[in-house]
């Protein structure tokens, strides 16, 4: 039985006076039985950890470096994520894939190296517009998630986290509908079965983009969407703690 998962992934948003706000609030609400990760800015994780290190909810970060150490300006690293208190790192974001142009081979990379260092990594994939318009949505996810195999292997994907993000939805209000989404899932976990089946059964797969807490309970109904990759909505305690109860 896979467990229900709210990450919240906050990009490049905040202070330290706001993020310390929205840690207090949803540390004082109720998140049901749901597990919470919450992914803040890289320069607030410390800070965030610390006010973490009492509670049950985990903190990630929105990215990994592929490199251990070194000549990597402006990249943070496993060890130093861990360090801060990290149990989780997003990789492959499409606003990491797009407006940075990280590659399928890079994102690979990352998370080879996240999974490694003992962080679990969110390995985010999904289809734009055009892509799902042209009919290629499969195709496209089953490339990104192939050349995470193909660097990971099978062991790798065991100690993951899948969010399935059409970038279509992300940040845009035009969610997925739960039939679309529970598609994709099926077929993400058909596709791991392919390698593993055990594995595919207890991977978590997430559903990311535009979710709120009024589409919440419908998408995370669907038999093979195990929580949510959640962006805007996690910026106001409320809604985050309303989507993990709405689990
Ligand atoms: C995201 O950025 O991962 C995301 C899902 O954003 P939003 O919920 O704002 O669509």
């Amino acid at each position: 039985m896979r467990s229900c998962l709210i990450a919240g992934n906050w990009k490049m948003n905040g202070s330290l006076q706001s993020v310390t706000d929205l840690v207090e609030g949803i540390k004082a609400g109720d998140h049901g039985k749901a597990e919470l990760v919450v992914c803040p800015p890289a320069v607030f994780l410390l800070k965030v950890g610390g006010m973490l290190a009492d509670s049950d909810i985990a903190l990630g970060a929105q990215n990994v470096c592929d490199q251990a150490a070194g000549a990597y300006t402006g990249e943070v690293s496993a060890a130093m994520l861990l360090e801060c208190g990290c149990r989780y790192a997003i990789v492959g974001h499409s606003e990491r894939r797009s407006l940075y142009t990280e590659t399928d081979a890079l994102v690979a990379a990352r998370f080879a190296m996240a999974v490694e260092s003992g962080l679990t990594p969110i390995l985010c994939v999904g289809e734009t517009l055009d892509q799902r318009e042209q009919g290629v949505t499969e195709s496209v996810v089953a490339t990104q998630l192939d050349a995470v195999i193909d660097v990971a292997g099978v062991e790798g994907l065991k100690r993951c986290v899948i969010a399935y993000e059409p970038v279509w939805a992300i940040g845009t209000g035009q969610v997925a509908t739960p039939e679309q989404a529970q598609a994709v899932h099926a077929f993400i976990r058909q596709r791991l079965a392919q390698h593993d089946a055990d594995m595919a059964q207890r991977v978590q797969i997430l559903y990311g983009g535009s979710m709120n807490p009024s589409n919440a309970a419908e998408l995370l109904a669907q038999t093979d969407i195990d929580g949510g990759l959640i962006g805007g909505a996690s910026l106001k305690a409320a809604d985050f703690l309303a989507i993990a109860q709405s689990a």
